[in-house]
């Protein structure tokens, strides 16, 4: 499923001929931003600022340091930082226009929610999760694209700005891509995508660069914790081929572990053999949060919406409870036979 307002050509000359003088813009994702969040919003940002308009970029929350080095970054505003919330509510305020990039559902963007849906901006939805609601003016969606980061290139590309791609753009959308496919790897990799990341390796990125800045500059207590991770926590339910691991935050206190370092473990679930549904629970601040990753035909988007308050993509989504940690693992327990058959079905890889 898809919806693409450049292929509307009412649409389409409403949004180039607003954008034809400079406007106050901002740029938004998801809490907790992945590297397809914020790749998505500072490749707008170098390439809206390079065509003269006057461009912001608000995350609901703060940011892990593994995206830290983005060009643009330093000029994100917190939304969850009490100094910066005053600022981001009146830059909001005041926009003409507002991206929201890489979600289409309210609710995560945390406590932005409302300052953003008041907000008197037009709205452009890119993104690529299951289900939009629909708060936009302007969307670019497709369900099955690899990455918002993706949807961004073809969006310019329809908008026939190309040729302002340069560098830094370059660097983030190669970024999104490249974290939103695990690395080239999931179903969502088509030809387009290897088409387009090359296009981006034209503009003089350094792909190599790119993942030693993503992937190997863990801490070390990061790099102890996925060892612990793998030889104590890991469960496997032969069975359902089904892997999952479970933290209490007295765990992840223990390893002193920060903002992001939990990311990509649930991965090393579906690296085991016979395994095709990978699950990790996390114990917050705020209440549970869940990750699900699996292969093929098993939804763990329609198995968190149904069940766990999330959603997200067929083979990658998320979830939270409010219950507590032993609670929600339990409850989990108590859900799975129904799906046994479904998820040993896509263990056999
Ligand atoms: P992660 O497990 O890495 O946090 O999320 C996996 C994917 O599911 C990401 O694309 C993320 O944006 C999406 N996702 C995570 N939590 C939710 C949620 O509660 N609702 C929706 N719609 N998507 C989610
Ligand atoms: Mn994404």
């Amino acid at each position: 499923m898809n919806q693409f307002f450049t292929q509307e050509p009412k649409q389409k000359q409403e949004f180039l001929s607003f954008l034809s003088e400079p406007r106050r813009i901002v740029l938004t994702s998801h809490q907790n931003p992945d590297g397809d969040a914020f790749g998505s919003i500072f490749s707008l940002y170098a390439l809206l600022k390079g065509m003269g308009h006057q461009v912001h970029a608000i995350s609901p929350t703060g940011h892990a340091s593994f995206l830290a080095w983005l060009p643009g970054v330093e000029e994100v505003v917190n939304f969850e930082d009490d100094l910066d919330r005053p600022r981001a509510v009146r830059i909001a305020n005041e926009a003409e226009m507002i991206f929201c990039l890489d979600f289409s559902a309210l609710n995560r963007v945390k406590d932005f929610a409302e300052t953003l849906a008041k907000a008197s901006a037009k709205k452009v939805l890119v993104d690529h999760h299951q289900e939009p609601e629909g708060f936009a003016d302007y969307i670019f969606w497709e369900e099955s694209a690899s990455s918002t980061c993706e949807l961004i290139y073809r969006m310019i590309v329809d908008l026939g700005w190309q040729e302002n791609i340069d560098k830094d753009v370059a660097t983030c959308l190669y970024t999104g891509i490249l974290t939103d496919t695990g690395s080239f790897k999931f179903e969502s990799t088509t030809r387009e995508t290897h088409c387009i990341a090359g296009e981006l390796i034209e503009k003089g990125i350094r792909p190599d660069m790119i993942n030693r800045k993503l992937f190997d500059q863990n801490s070390l207590s990061r790099t102890r914790f996925l060892g612990y991770a793998l030889s104590e926590k890991l469960t496997v339910l032969e069975e359902y081929g089904l892997a999952y691991f479970v933290f209490s935050k007295s765990e992840l206190d223990r390893f002193a572990i920060q903002k992001g370092d939990t990311e990509g473990i649930v991965n090393y679930g579906l690296s085991v053999a016979g395994i095709g549904v990978s699950v990790i629970f996390i114990e917050k601040e705020d209440g549970i949060r869940m990750s699900f990753r699996s292969v093929d035909d098993f939804s763990v988007s329609a198995f968190a919406r149904e069940h766990f308050n999330g959603g997200g993509h067929k083979n990658a989504a998320g979830g939270r409870s409010s219950d507590s940690l032993e609670a929600t693992v339990k409850r989990f327990l108590e859900i799975i036979p129904q799906y046994k058959s479904e998820m040993k079905a896509v263990s056999n890889k």
